[in-house]
């Protein structure tokens, strides 16, 4: 299931491997230009500052990638949240803002 893909509004095909982490496939800010050159990342902040990478060079890709990511990050806080307190409303907004957080001072 992918991100984003190659197209007019898209520099970046991002998707999540079945091997568990992120792949930017044929990444474009690999120096060789090599179509086959990936950029694979265990983890979902590394998969936001990897596009923040792309972001600075003036790549281009949709909201709704990077919508889905901080959507995705504030499961996974949740989940590290849940371990620590019990389940209440209030930890799911607390990892709701600490994803937003993480985006918003990781892609400007
Ligand atoms: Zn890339």
């Amino acid at each position: 299931m992918s991100y984003c893909r190659f197209s007019g509004g898209s520099d970046v095909y991002l998707f999540g491997h079945a091997g568990g982490y992120f792949q930017c496939c044929a990444c474009r800010l690999k120096p060789n230009d090599d179509f086959f050159d990936n950029t694979n990342t265990p983890t979902i902040e590394g998969a936001l500052k990897h596009l923040k990478e792309h972001q600075d060079v003036g790549h281009k890709f949709p909201a709704h990638a990077v919508e889905r990511l901080q959507k995705e990050l504030a499961q996974e806080y949740l989940s590290v949240l849940e371990t620590k307190h019990r389940p209440t409303k209030g930890l799911k907004k607390r990892a709701k803002q600490q994803a937003k957080k993480f985006v918003s001072e990781t892609l400007t």
